[in-house]
């Protein structure tokens, strides 16, 4: 293969080599669907989950695209990497459905952002102008055009924004075609298979401990979710400032012919939920959440989370009163310290990083698979995730997150 040694010392692999194993870290949507471009570029690559793949955040999710309403002051360096992967899903879950023929539920209604009394109008109206400033295209709806749309929604509903890009997939769908699409493609997936220790040799990666069992690898992908910094062997300036953020979320079952809303509606929240959503998948399943916690590995529910979270989305749907609350479950973000995805190589060589997603990992999942396949398969770090590399952090990586 051709392509230039990256500026972090680690040149292109030699594919097909015996040596050239690459070992993934994590078979969430970042690791299974690195995993899938690398074996279609014919890499020899294993992905390793101490669980089943694809059962933790990216199980946990509620599969918003959603890079308009989610943009944020001070993130603006995050918006063209959103958009970017955003642009890629939709190919992302057409070449899925046909390698697998899994539908992963790409839906296009798009999301409306509703507020309730003047003070949630106002604020809108704010996040509106600041949409309209970052040139987003959103429309401003007045609460009758809201419910319009949306007929069910609450009466108080004063002003909404529109955001029609802002789409949706069902993330647990995208696990099962991922993993089905790598292992199609020739890839190894090991589950129930936890990595204890990265080896390294003269500073380079050299092999990964599985139990009692020593693999030598060629590069490590370390896509590892919330547990990313906590691997044993990473040198220290190479591990990334990761830390889990914890979301409770409930699912109340509608019904599949004739649901509540078709959109997804996000709106006002308190102190543990900051802002409600709401997201309608096609078998009926309204997925709403999450609480934002500091709660370290914890994923217990509490009674707290979740009435929060019922009486918020009650407030923008009164009509969920009576349908059956079917599930509640919570799932760990794996927050960075700046909360954008950490991306490509380290000052190891060998070792990758595809981690730190956030609360973005299903939205950013098209474009980390690709830039980290090529920069493995190639040796060059994309413009794209330039700005997202370890570096960004300098001499206090191994800090407290
Ligand atoms: C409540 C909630 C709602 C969310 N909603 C959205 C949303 O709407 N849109 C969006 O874009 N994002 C959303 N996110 C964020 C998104 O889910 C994550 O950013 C994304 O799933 C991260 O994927 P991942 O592959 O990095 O991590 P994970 O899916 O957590 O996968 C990491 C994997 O690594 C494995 N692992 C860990 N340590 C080891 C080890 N030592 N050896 C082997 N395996 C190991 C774990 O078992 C796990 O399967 C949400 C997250 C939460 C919690």
């Amino acid at each position: 293969m051709q392509g230039n040694p990256s500026i972090l010392n680690m040149a292109p692999l030699e594919l097909g080599a015996v040596a050239a194993m690459i070992a993934i870290i994590g078979g969430g949507i970042c690791g299974l669907g690195i995993g899938w471009r690398l074996a279609q570029s014919g890499a020899k690559v294993t992905v390793y989950d101490r669980g089943e793949a694809g059962m933790e955040a990216t199980w946990a999710a509620a599969g918003m695209l959603a890079p308009h309403v989610e943009a944020e002051h001070g993130e603006e360096e995050l918006l063209p990497l959103a958009l970017e992967s955003r642009d890629m899903w939709k190919g992302f879950a057409r070449e899925l459905h046909s390698e697998t023929n899994i539908d992963v539920d790409y839906r296009e209604e798009g999301t409306l952002v509703v507020g309730l009394d003047r003070d949630d109008v106002e604020h809108l109206e704010h996040r509106s102008a600041y949409f309209e400033s970052l040139e987003l295209d959103v429309e401003w709806l007045s609460g009758y055009e809201a419910r319009k749309r949306e007929p069910h929604l609450a009466r108080a509903i004063g002003g909404a924004i529109y955001s029609p890009l802002d789409h949706q997939v069902d993330n647990r769908k995208v696990a099962e075609a991922l993993k089905a699409a790598f292992l199609n493609t020739g890839g190894k997936l090991k589950e129930h298979t936890e990595v204890t220790e990265v080896v390294t040799s003269n500073g380079k990666v050299a092999a990964v401990k599985i139990a009692e069992e020593t693999v030598a690898v060629e590069a490590v992908v370390l896509a590892a979710g919330a547990w990313s910094r906590n691997l044993a062997g990473l040198p220290e300036i190479s591990r990334p400032p990761v830390r889990p953020l914890k979301g409770q979320m409930i699912a109340i079952q509608m019904d599949p012919e004739n649901p509540l809303i078709e959109n997804v509606i996000w709106g006002p929240g308190n102190g543990v939920v900051p802002s409600i959503y709401l997201a309608p998948k096609s078998d009926g399943r309204l997925i709403v959440g999450a609480t934002v916690e500091e709660m370290g590995f914890d994923t217990g529910l509490t009674a707290g989370g979740v009435m929060e979270l019922l009486r918020l989305a009650w407030d923008v749907l009164p009509g969920i009163y009576d349908l059956p609350l079917v599930e509640s479950w919570a799932g760990l973000r794996p927050a960075s310290r700046d909360d954008a995805p950490i991306l490509g190589p380290t000052k190891t060589p060998g070792l990758v990083l595809a981690t730190g997603h956030h609360r973005n990992g299903i939205l950013l999942a098209p474009l980390t698979a690709q830039a980290i396949s090529d920069y493995i398969t190639t040796g060059e770090i994309s413009s794209s995730i330039q700005p997202f590399l370890l570096d960004r952090f300098e001499s206090s990586v191994a800090a407290t997150a």
